[in-house]
């Protein structure tokens, strides 16, 4: 299968090159020329499979040129092995919320799910005849963990992790700046995640740059993330035995909830996608007015949708304007011009088919989490809440399964606040994160961040 350019369609890229490039030249995001339909009988036989058993069916449709389907199956199985239950995730049910746990990875949040499968990706595909790979990431928390997990110690490859300084939790900072493997920087940026997402997309159009330290990238823009994560859709929807169910997915950088989306396209019954958002509303807004318009970053509670610039959008924008990638470019131009693009009526009308949005507030976010907390004994973490609080603001669906994107423990300062509870580092985090923290403070400039990496590389 081959894979273009949302800007572009006339590129064509196998899934190695898409893998390593992350980013297509010129801007656009990647996507796959055919999306497999499952039909009825195929969906059935996938129902009786394992989690890991599902993940290679799944997967295996959007590499098969590259991996064959006995390499990914010892590849999937080796990258779930540190996770807390054989099954991966875990669907719980908490009165009417159907919670589909995401959070038991080595580093507490969901990113571990498809970020354990591409670092063995990387030792896989990545021949030892290449150059040694420098991997750039920014994270708004939990992807950088994700990521220092799954590569810390590979031979041959360095991970620069960009953080928005002193703006994700503490518990979030020690567990990516205490594991100290010697090819693994941590770069706390004075700025936002979308300043330190926004270096990370310059310089990857910086081509000079990119070729000069072999650079690779791993954040949500890069496909192979997104496919990991349609997997649990599936095997969510497999388990509840429901048809027409609908998903609320704390939202971001609208990676984990397109996942969702694909998983539709591939032929399951989904009713709709509910996008829940903190005060950094973009998605919410996007999705009920038609206008895409990057605000400031407010700092809440739930610092991993602490964004504005939702990358993946623009990956949904390709089928609402009917795959005219002419039309992408212009209306990312507007963006990047003069601040805003706006989407017609009936283009919203199209994306409300498959997506509801609502914002939940940080007071109110608090709120679920005590509420949780004194009906269910069970403590959620203030992302996961979002998704709740949203999942309980639609009207007229049913069968709802909230995506539980973080572990508490991530967030403990919150949750004592809401809750009163102390929490203590579940068994399955793999770093100490009482060791010494590791990490350079560095201004938010582009070129900056290219000295620190060229100092180190050399
Ligand atoms: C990354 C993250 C999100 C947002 O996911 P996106 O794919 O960026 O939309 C939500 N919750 C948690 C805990 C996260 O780490």
């Amino acid at each position: 299968m081959k894979y273009f350019s949302t800007r572009d369609k006339s590129l064509k890229f196998s899934f190695k090159d898409i893998f390593l490039r992350g980013l297509a030249p010129g801007g656009g995001l990647f996507l796959p020329s055919e999306i497999k339909k499952f039909n009825k009988d195929e969906l059935n036989d996938l129902s009786k499979l394992s989690y890991k058993e599902l993940a290679t069916e799944i997967i295996f449709n959007f590499c098969k040129e590259e991996v064959s389907k006995k390499e990914l199956k010892s590849l999937i199985e080796k990258s779930y092995k540190n996770f807390k239950d054989e099954e991966v995730v875990n669907l719980k049910r908490l009165g009417d919320i159907n919670l589909l746990e995401l959070y038991n990875g080595p580093t507490l949040a969901f990113k571990d799910i498809a970020m354990q499968v591409i670092g063995n990706l990387y030792g896989h595909l990545k021949t030892a005849k290449d150059k040694p790979l420098n991997i750039l990431v920014a994270t708004s928390g939990d992807t950088g963990s994700a990521a220092i997990a799954a590569l810390n110690n590979r031979e041959n490859i360095n991970l620069f992790v960009l953080h928005p300084h002193n703006k994700i939790s503490s518990v979030q900072r020690k567990i990516m700046t205490t594991i100290g493997g010697s090819n693994i920087y941590n770069i706390a940026i004075e700025g936002s995640f979308d300043d330190c997402q926004k270096i990370v997309k310059e310089l990857f159009n910086d081509d000079s740059f990119r070729l000069k330290i072999n650079m690779s990238g791993v954040n949500s823009i890069n496909w192979a993330r997104i496919v990991c994560q349609i997997v649990y859709y599936f095997y969510a929807y497999f388990k509840l035995k429901k048809e027409n169910i609908s998903f609320s997915v704390p939202t971001g950088n609208f990676g984990d909830i397109y996942a969702g989306y694909i998983a539709k396209k591939m032929g399951l019954s989904i009713n709709k996608l509910i996008v829940a958002t903190n005060e950094n509303d973009i998605l919410q807004r996007v999705i009920n007015t038609g206008e895409y318009k990057p605000e400031k970053v407010k700092p809440s509670i739930s610092p991993s949708m602490d964004i504005q610039v939702a990358s993946n959008f623009e990956r949904l924008l390709f089928y609402v304007v009917d795959q005219d990638d002419q039309k992408v470019s212009l209306l990312m131009d507007n963006l990047s011009k003069k601040g805003f693009f706006k989407l017609s009526q009936s283009e919203v009308k199209d994306i409300k088919k498959d997506f509801e949005a609502v914002k939940i507030n940080d007071e109110t976010t608090q709120l679920i989490i005590k509420n949780i907390n004194d009906e269910f004994k069970f403590i959620i973490d203030p992302h996961t809440a979002t998704g709740i609080g949203a999942a309980r603001k639609v009207n007229g669906l049913e069968n709802i399964v909230v995506l539980g994107t973080a572990h508490p423990f991530k967030f403990s300062d919150t949750v004592q606040k809401a809750t009163g509870k102390n929490l203590v580092a579940p068994s399955h985090l793999i770093m100490d994160i009482d060791k010494k923290e590791k990490f350079d403070i560095i201004k938010n400039s582009n070129s900056k961040v290219k000295d620190y990496i060229l100092r180190k590389v050399q």
